[in-house]
């Protein structure tokens, strides 16, 4: 009896492996019913400065297969907003990614001064690793400065470490931060040294053969090899302005901003292979190497989700040559249409149409170029920071008989020598207080505000709100401007960002493919909502530090 109970257990369990064995994607399907299914692989891309009437303005020029894709068939948030100040590349992946603002992540700006070590860091230096793929000193980087967790690591952590996270860029910054500080890899791109896409032996101490046979086919130098003309006749380009306008930066050599520019004749002077940046086929570049990691990696090939993050560059650099209005700009985003189309074409064909999740929005939008607006009676203007310094220090100076209180001021930031002030038994709050209500005074400057009240006050709208989110105790300066709207530094061709003005702030939000609706809000999203909504979607823990939150009306 004993005997014959124990082989119909043992038959039993026999049975059960069996069924285990051979339905084992049932079994893994009877766990995605209640869980949801999960995407084989999420894809970020970041369009660097891409404002949000981009989309709008050149809308009748777009295909169907690129940005029109993800309105047509994914989800469209309408008013997506950056909620701090400073709209900054690595700010803006970051707390894309991260899910929370400079407050929390600390990562301030690109570059800021570190009040610490007393000399201005870069947000990705790190001289504790290497480069890997070229001789050039342009790998030695990491996250560490990023202190949250991102959606990338969560994904890791979740899934035990198993499934990829590759980020993509041609700036290093753009593809290591969204990486996180688990990523598998994170490639860039070096110019200063033949053109290779490279590392840093944080991640490895080889590149990939995958990689290393991309690097030999050498296709930056096969991009540079023509000229930049129109895509299509400059004639139809009606969206913006004459080709040959003053308020457009001209490559060196060139004695117009006009098409088409010989990129050939054009590279000895503007970088050599770095040229490629500045141009839509770097965008083109980018996407290449994008698919050649797909296939290399084999992303989204299995049930473990693999993250995939892209940034494109070259829109950014573009912007800040020949600004908002230019046909090169236009040109660029109608050329990115096409590569999108290619790259959403090829994740249908290798990772299956359904079987990924993608989003796509931008690290910060930009200002029209100032001198234009002026031209136009818009009020705006250029930031005089030299000026600046020289006030602010012969205030100080005449107050307080001592020109050595300011020790920095950067990102329109001042940094006091706390140091020298308590040597001299001078008073921190008079001195932060004289400079706050002289400040103000400076054309151009339109609020100034002491960490102390950023400290001590909660804002909860407005310009104030923005800076109180981008504020960082332990990084930020001890006294913050903000200027005037259109106001920016630099000189008066092209544009740039940095501030928390909608010109800046305002970018293109899509979410489309696996577990996400087809629609569109109009309500305002904070960007730090990206990554809560990615971690519903994955039903995975939110990045540590996240202030964000689900945007329900995306997901399924
Ligand atoms: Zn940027
Ligand atoms: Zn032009
Ligand atoms: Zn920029």
């Amino acid at each position: 009896m004993k005997k014959a109970f124990l082989s119909l257990i043992g038959l039993l369990l026999f049975v059960q492996a069996i069924s285990q064995t051979a339905v084992a994607g049932k079994t893994l399907n009877n766990k995605n019913d209640v869980l949801g299914e999960k995407p084989a692989l999420v894809v970020g891309i970041v369009i660097d400065q891409m404002r949000y009437d981009y989309i709008t303005r050149f809308y009748s020029k777009y295909s169907e297969d690129g940005f029109k894709r993800l309105i047509n068939e994914g989800f469209s948030c309408e008013n997506a907003n950056y909620n701090y100040i400073p709209t900054y590349t690595a700010v803006g992946h970051t707390s894309i990614y991260t899910g929370t603002t400079p407050m929390y992540h600390g990562i301030i700006s690109n570059n800021w001064y570190d009040k610490y070590l007393k000399k201005t860091i870069y947000c990705v230096d790190d001289d504790n690793y290497s480069t890997i793929g070229t001789n050039s000193d342009k790998g030695k980087k990491s996250p560490y400065r990023m202190l949250a967790t991102t959606i990338t690591d969560e994904l890791h952590l979740h899934q035990n470490m198993k499934g990829k996270v590759i980020g993509i860029a041609l700036k290093d910054r753009a593809s290591i931060l969204p990486a996180g500080h688990t990523a598998n890899a994170a490639y860039w791109y070096d110019g200063s040294s033949g053109g290779n896409w490279i590392t840093s032996s944080f991640y490895m101490r080889e590149l990939p053969t995958w990689v290393q046979q991309f690097n030999s086919i050498q296709k930056a130098k096969k991009y540079l090899s023509k000229p930049w003309k129109t895509l299509y006749d400059a004639k139809t380009y009606t969206e913006s302005m004459v080709d040959d306008n003053p308020y457009e930066g001209k490559l060196i050599g060139e004695t117009a901003p006009v098409f088409p520019h010989d990129l050939p004749k054009l590279m000895k002077n503007n970088g050599g292979l770095e040229l490629i940046k500045a141009t839509p086929f770097g965008n083109s570049l980018t996407t290449d190497f994008v698919k050649a990691a797909i296939i290399g990696e084999a992303l989204g090939q299995d049930a473990i989700t693999d993250f995939l993050t892209i940034s494109y560059s070259s829109t950014d650099y573009i912007g800040h040559k020949y600004g908002v209005d230019a046909k090169e700009t236009e040109d660029t985003y109608l050329r990115l249409d096409s590569d999108l189309a290619s790259l959403f074409h090829f994740l249908d064909e290798k990772v299956g149409k359904g079987n990924y999740t993608l989003f796509l929005t931008a690290d910060h939008a930009a200002v029209q170029v100032p001198s234009y607006l002026q031209s136009l009676d818009i009020p705006a203007g250029y930031f005089d920071a030299e000026g600046f310094t020289t006030f602010i220090n012969k205030v100080v100076k005449d107050r307080f008989k001592s020109d050595s209180l300011i020790e920095n001021i950067s990102n329109f930031q001042l940094f006091l020598n706390k140091e020298k002030i308590k040597k001299l038994q001078l008073d921190v709050h008079k001195i932060t207080q004289v400079i706050v209500d002289e400040a103000i005074n400076f054309e151009g400057v339109y609020k100034v505000v002491s960490a102390e009240t950023l400290q001590g006050t909660n804002f909860t709208n407005g310009a104030l709100q923005a800076l109180q989110n981008g504020y960082n105790q332990k990084f930020s300066g001890d006294v913050l401007l903000i200027t005037n709207p259109a106001t920016i530094i630099g000189t008066h061709t092209g544009t740039t960002h940095g501030s928390g003005y909608s010109y800046d702030t305002h970018v293109p939000l899509y979410f489309y493919g696996k577990g996400i609706k087809h629609g569109k809000s109009k309500r305002y999203i904070p960007i730090v909502d990206i990554a809560p909504t990615l971690a519903n979607l994955l039903q995975i823990s939110f990045p540590n530090a996240t202030t964000g939150a689900v945007i329900e009306e995306v997901l399924e």
